[in-house]
């Protein structure tokens, strides 16, 4: 892809009036790398997985081979029935979706990395609950996968998308950024909103450790999706507002990757601080290794 930066992607989308998915697919085609016949294919595939994930994980009420997590899922989804919710439907659904998709990713059944497996939850949830309530197509919907991972690919050229080397700011983080910009977009927001919406996503969780219990996706990962899932709304909703993020979204994801360089290698997935070496976290490790 030879756009690097969101700026320069903003200044090709405006000057040739096109959308960001319609400026990756050409600017794929032309360098060979992918037909935008295939980069539609394979999105429609990663799309059928997520939906699969998202059925399966509903349904099912079973812990994760650890037995740390488990059966949250079904818990929201008996609390959403009695309509106590502050929520509106559509918000329901993402939280819903969210952790159905994580569960299931722990339970080892379908696994739909996006940008990573820890963070499976984030984008499916975003765009698919708005699509089913919202009557957005299927074409659409593939155009908003294919923008999320353009914001993917972007920030990833400067930051590894790992949480070993950036924290969780480089897998649920990005994971609602990429989320927020596909959001942005169904909503019929145009460029310099999606990629707002993407800086602002971005800010709010610079720093974002990744501790997990055990080394184990789970705790705090399978929650910290349902939470980043509806951060990825709010930063779409200031942007629709069109309300900027100050520092260009480019300067942010400079931000994240040198916050990531000063972040402690304890914090970068090791399970050798913060959460992970809580009392309960250690008394919890005891239990998954005997
Ligand atoms: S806490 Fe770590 S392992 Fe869990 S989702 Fe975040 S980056 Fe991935």
């Amino acid at each position: 892809m030879r756009v690097t930066t969101f700026q320069e992607l903003q200044d090709v989308c405006l000057k040739n009036n096109k959308k960001i998915y319609e400026v990756m697919m050409s600017s794929e085609a032309e360098s060979g790398e992918n037909t935008e016949y295939h980069t539609r294919l394979q999105a429609t595939q990663s799309l059928l997985a997520m939906q699969r994930a998202i059925k399966s994980g509903l349904k099912s009420k079973e812990p994760s081979i650890s037995g740390m997590s488990g059966g949250d899922c079904a818990k929201l989804q008996k609390h959403y029935r009695k309509n106590q919710s502050l929520f509106t439907p559509t918000l329901r659904k993402i939280m819903t979706y969210a952790l159905a998709t994580s569960e299931e990713n722990v339970r080892m059944g379908t696994i739909v990395a996006c940008p990573t497996a820890g963070s499976c939850g984030i984008v499916p949830s975003v765009i698919i609950s708005y699509a089913q309530d919202n009557k957005i197509s299927q074409d659409e919907l593939i155009n908003a996968l294919i923008t999320a991972g353009v914001i993917g690919k972007i920030v990833a050229q400067k930051l590894s998308l790992a949480g070993a080397v950036g924290g969780c700011q480089a897998e649920c983080g990005v994971a609602s950024a990429m989320a927020s910009g596909a959001l942005t977009q169904m909503r019929g927001g145009n460029v310099i909103q999606v990629i707002n919406s993407v800086g602002l996503a971005l800010k709010n969780i610079l720093g974002l450790t990744c501790d997990p219990v055990c080394g184990l996706v789970e705790i705090p990962c399978i929650k910290r999706n349902a939470f980043l899932a509806i951060h990825a709304v709010t930063a779409s909703e200031l942007a629709m507002a069109d309300i900027v993020s100050v520092i260009p979204t480019d300067e942010v994801v400079d931000a994240m990757a040198q916050t990531a360089q000063l972040m402690s290698p304890l914090l970068k997935e090791s399970a050798k601080g913060g959460l992970a070496k809580t009392k309960t976290a250690i008394e919890l490790e005891k239990g998954v290794n005997g």
